[in-house]
């Protein structure tokens, strides 16, 4: 299974004039050969193939200089994309390609990745082994290697796993992002540390888990949307339209941005150790749609972020060879962990007491816990001590 990871890397002021050039390099060649294609079908009535193109590129590298300057094969992958472009045409799925402007060409395709071990038959007849570094690769600071252009900063902001098969280098705006395009064996056996725990989602708190672990939400994120509460009254009281309100629109836009990215870096920081630890994790089942009756609990689960956490705990559990389960929630808060005694209590009482067997916790931790039991017995499994 293919996935792509996707970091921001951090090029110096001469990378990025480089890869502006190697940029609209390939896009004039991709541009070409879209109109030479155009032109051969007009006269031949046939298609000019991808290693056609790859001749001619050849060739033309011979008599213009500056085709040299970009690595190979980004400059060769060109033809891939328009080959795409054209499947997809003719399957209905796209329109017919397009000349592309400077917005539209945004991306430079390594299909090689990293160094190999190749078997390099000498002049001599003598087989020897010896590791070939491809255009693109880690080197030992774990930089971005790139020929032509030297080592970049990459920001891995979470691990990345699995085999580096291809990298893409992409400009967003004023930013660059290295996307890498990763195989994954998933049916490969995984020892868990763990065999399962259930998660209960708290409303100050963000999750408990059923060993009582306690996933607070992060503070750093309390204190920016505190900071995008302030900005936004203050917009409210500018004149809409003045330069001033402009101002400030843009820096409540800036923070929106900025806490979404924050909330989604600790959802996936969270989600991966939690899928690297249980082979099974228990949630309950229609837990937004019972919290949303009220109002004030619709918030708090909003601004957690669960539905977004959900998914990618599922996509993350799945790609480890574990599994995400959701289980009916059937008085999870009320009954009794340790006996299965029904305590009632209302949302404000905070914690479980329970009289026939003495238990005395958390009142998210019992949940938890009673999920967990749910998620087992839903499975046919034993808990582990
Ligand atoms: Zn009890």
């Amino acid at each position: 299974m293919r996935m792509n990871y996707k970091y921001e890397v951090f090029p110096n002021k001469e990378q990025i004039q480089t890869l502006d050039s190697w940029l609209s390099i390939c896009r004039q060649q991709y541009n070409s050969a879209l109109l030479d294609k155009q032109r051969f079908y007009q006269k031949n009535k046939t298609g000019l193939s991808r290693t056609q193109l790859q001749k001619q590129q050849k060739a033309d590298k011979q008599k213009i200089p500056l085709l040299k300057t970009v690595p190979s094969q980004p400059l060769q992958e060109v033809f891939f994309r328009l080959e795409r472009a054209y499947k997809n045409f003719f399957e209905g799925r796209a329109r017919y390609p397009k000349i592309k402007k400077y917005k539209d060409y945004n991306s430079l395709t390594f299909t090689q990745f990293g160094v190999e071990k190749r078997h390099v038959k000498k002049k001599t007849g003598e087989v020897k082994v010896s590791a070939v570094r491809h255009a693109a690769s880690l080197d030992e600071n774990n930089h971005l290697l790139i020929s032509k252009l030297g080592t970049v900063y990459v920001n891995f902001h979470r691990p990345l796993e699995g085999k580096v098969k291809q990298v893409t280098i992409k400009r967003q705006g004023h930013r660059w992002f290295a996307i890498f395009s990763v195989e994954r064996h998933v049916n490969e056996t995984v020892e868990f540390p763990v065999q399962s725990t259930g998660i209960d989602v708290g409303i100050q708190k963000f999750a408990v888990l059923s060993d009582g672990t306690t996933v607070e939400n992060p503070k750093f994120l309390l204190k920016e949307e505190k900071k995008l509460q302030r900005a936004q009254k203050k917009l409210s009281r500018m004149k809409k339209g003045s330069n001033n309100w402009k101002k400030q629109l843009q820096k409540v836009q800036q923070l929106h941005i900025k806490i979404a990215n924050q909330r989604r870096d600790f959802l996936h920081k969270l989600s991966f150790r939690l899928s690297k630890t249980y082979q099974f994790v228990f949630v309950e089942d229609l837990m937004i749609r019972n919290m949303v009756k009220n109002r004030h609990l619709a918030k708090s689960i909003h601004d957690a972020g669960w539905g977004a956490f959900g998914n990618m705990l599922a996509y993350k559990c799945n790609n480890n060879g574990g599994k995400l389960v959701s289980i009916k929630p059937h008085y999870t808060s009320q009954d009794c962990s340790g006996c299965d005694e029904r305590v009632k209590k209302s949302l404000s009482v905070r914690t479980h007491v329970c009289k026939s067997c003495g238990a005395i916790l958390d009142r998210d931790h019992n949940a938890a816990i009673n999920i967990e039991k749910a998620g087992l017995a839903f499975l046919g499994l034993c808990p582990t001590a």
